[in-house]
């Protein structure tokens, strides 16, 4: 069966002017669709550009080229009102839920806020009965309702903040790293109240988190990204299986294995160096100044972005029979 398109990014572009002629290639040139239902994960180092992808995609910021479709609307497009409905399909969970909760408001205040804006429930009666709701459906109660949220633990804090993206049924989540600033124990928690409120009410997920090990646990298909760039794309469990690209098999090899026979025998891949800044990224592949598989050609020539394997897609000159081959990079030095 087809699956539906739900969300299409096409050639996203997000550059930052930082003056003195200096541009910060925040996201540059990135394109992948989400099916309606599915979990479809981001995963990088801090500085690598994911969670300005998902807050250009979510309409936070201004793109600075390609489209951003949802349900067929290119939402970059909308105008004012179109993107005051638009808003009530799309919403956000962020990473530290402290900072993004009103210490003065009231968990009712809070959650019960989208609401008015978006002038949802006749009376505050009604409004007060569904933010009830929200709190059992996130695992609260209605005794947290009059509360503060400084009177929270973080991972209740979290939970209070999936309420609020859930007061206005939303079709789509971005999640941004919603569970980086919790402790290892509460993490698991909110992925299975992720994953249980996904099922009971048909929600898309966009997860974007620098952990590949979590990462793993909640999506369907994963998209790792390195500097602004998407280098590989396919389901989670071919991503563990056998990842293709340098940089996601350095990024696995870092994740312990509990098991001590496998975790013994096998290779570690050591990156050196620092993640270069986006602000002079490195020419042709912007991987080559840490890859430890680097020729010639990947400073020369930028790996286009191809389909190596069913479903599995990957941008590197590895698997690039016609780069491999001598063919193109016959041709770009030629062409010098
Ligand atoms: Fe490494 Fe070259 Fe592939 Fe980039 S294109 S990941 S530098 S082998």
């Amino acid at each position: 069966m087809k699956q539906q398109v739900l969300l299409e990014v096409n050639n996203l572009k997000k550059y930052f002017n930082l003056g003195k002629n200096e541009v910060l290639k925040a996201v540059d040139d990135v394109s992948f669709k989400i099916h309606k239902g599915e979990t479809f994960g981001i995963v990088g180092e801090s500085g690598c550009g994911k969670s300005t992808a998902g807050r250009t995609i979510m309409g936070l910021y201004d793109r600075t080229a390609g489209e951003v479709v949802f349900n067929n609307q290119d939402i970059h497009a909308l105008k004012d009102k179109e993107k005051f409905s638009f808003h009530r399909k799309m919403q956000m969970i962020f990473q530290d839920p402290y900072a993004s909760l009103n210490p003065r408001s009231t968990v009712m205040e809070i959650i019960s806020e989208p609401m008015e804006v978006h002038k949802l429930y006749r009376s505050k009666k009604d409004r007060q009965k569904r933010v009830y709701q929200l709190l059992e459906d996130v695992g609260l109660n209605r005794d947290h309702a009059n509360r503060y949220p400084h009177e929270f633990s973080g991972g209740q804090r979290q939970r209070i903040g999936i309420a609020r993206a859930l007061a206005l049924d939303p079709e789509f989540i971005i999640a941004d790293e919603p569970i980086s600033a919790l402790d290892v124990s509460v993490q698991a928690q909110v992925v299975n109240l992720l994953m249980r409120l996904q099922k009971e009410k048909g929600l898309t997920y966009l997860f974007i988190a620098h952990d590949l090990s979590m990462v793993k646990q909640i999506s369907d298909r994963i998209a790792v990204m390195y500097l602004g760039n998407m280098v590989e794309l396919t389901t989670s469990s071919q991503l563990y299986k056998s990842p293709l690209h340098p940089y996601t098999q350095a990024l696995l090899s870092a994740i312990p294995i509990p098991d001590p026979d496998i975790e013994d025998a096998r290779e570690r891949v050591i990156l050196k160096g620092d993640l270069p800044s986006p602000i002079n990224p490195p020419s042709g592949c912007v991987f080559r100044t840490r890859c430890p598989h680097a020729m010639d050609v990947c400073s020369q020539k930028k790996p286009v972005w191809q389909e190596a394997e069913d479903s599995h897609f990957v941008a590197c000159h590895l698997y690039n029979k016609e780069v491999m081959d001598g063919k193109e990079y016959d041709q770009t030095a030629a062409a010098k």
